[in-house]
């Protein structure tokens, strides 16, 4: 289908796009790489009256070293990140996350921002920016917030963005050593989006002991989680078989499973204890 017409704006900065944001309020929405919006649009399921394009603003798209840690812009695509050296050095999960989404094209177009913004329940990198413990800036007109990413994913397709705000950049602190993270997603077939994904960050200490862990779940719910119980269980215990499989089997713990034609909110359940253990193992050995 056609979508209904709109005004389509293409600033080269973040600041103009912020004053057009502030200036043409809810009607407006911003265009990243196009593989979520413009389906909905051309469905009319969306129908923005502007369209305020950041392709055109280069300061946007760049992977940086933060105090140890990464920033990295919301424009930056996926294939961009699945091939940086300095994501794959420092959060491993996210390159692998990345590298897992749908095939090349939606790679060479799709960005981190789009992707957070957009809150897909099955979207791969919301999970693992749970379980990386990310804090999300946004920019508006002469301002900067900061939302840590437990706060950011409140809904189905809903972030704590507020209208007028853009999601800029991406920040991931700088992990402990003794640290691996991982992540591991039951795949649509087709479409590669999560029917289950699981992302895990976990610390060992020099006894296999595990003294921190953060576990991210997304595809099983309405939106992206965190896994406290699975962390609580994790904390404080060697990483052997027992408390690996005692704390996935509370991976599902809290979460109001969706239902749908990919899978059953029972088989879900299931997928969730299973892709909790394979990342936390995964995890675990990368740690080690
Ligand atoms: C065939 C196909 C298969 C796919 N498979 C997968 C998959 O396996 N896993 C997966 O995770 N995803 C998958 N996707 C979705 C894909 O990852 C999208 O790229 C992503 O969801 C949106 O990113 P985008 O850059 O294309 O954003 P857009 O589509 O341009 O925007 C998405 C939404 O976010 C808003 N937005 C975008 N950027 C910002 C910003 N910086 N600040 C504020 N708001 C912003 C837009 O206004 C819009 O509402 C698939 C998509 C397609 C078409």
């Amino acid at each position: 289908m056609i979508p209904t017409a709109f005004e389509y704006h293409a600033p080269s900065s973040v600041a103009d796009a912020a004053s057009l944001l502030a200036q043409h309020g809810a009607g407006a929405k911003i265009l990243a790489g196009g593989h979520s919006l413009i389906p909905l649009m051309k469905l009319r399921l969306a129908q923005p009256e502007v369209l305020i394009d950041l392709g055109k603003i280069s300061e946007m798209s760049y992977i940086r070293d933060n105090n140890g840690g990464l920033a990295i812009g919301a424009m930056t695509t996926y294939n961009d990140i699945e091939h940086s050296d300095l994501v794959i050095s420092r959060a491993r999960a996210l390159a692998e996350a990345s590298g897992m989404v749908a095939d090349r094209q939606v790679r060479n177009r799709g960005t981190i921002g789009g992707s957070l913004a957009h809150a897909d329940p099955a979207g791969d990198l919301p999970a693992v920016i749970i379980a990386l413990g990310a804090q999300m800036v946004t920019s508006s007109t002469g301002e900067h917030r900061t939302i840590s990413a437990d706060d950011f994913f409140v809904d189905l397709l809903t972030t704590a963005l507020l209208p007028t705000e853009i999601l800029s950049e991406i920040q991931i602190p700088a992990l402990p050593s003794g640290t691996g993270t991982a992540y591991a997603k039951f795949g649509n077939k087709a479409s590669h989006y999560a029917v289950v994904g699981v992302a895990a960050t976990i610390t060992l200490d020099g006894s296999g002991t595990c003294t921190e862990a953060r576990i991210g779940i997304t595809g099983a719910g309405p939106k992206a989680t965190r896994a406290t119980a699975v962390e609580d269980a994790l904390k404080g215990n060697k990483m052997d078989d027992g408390t690996i499989q005692g704390a996935a089997s509370q991976a599902g713990s809290g979460i109001d499973f969706n239902e749908d034609i990919h899978a059953s909110g029972e088989y879900r359940a299931h997928l969730t204890t299973v892709f909790a253990e394979r990342a936390i193992r995964q995890a675990a050995a990368r740690a080690g």
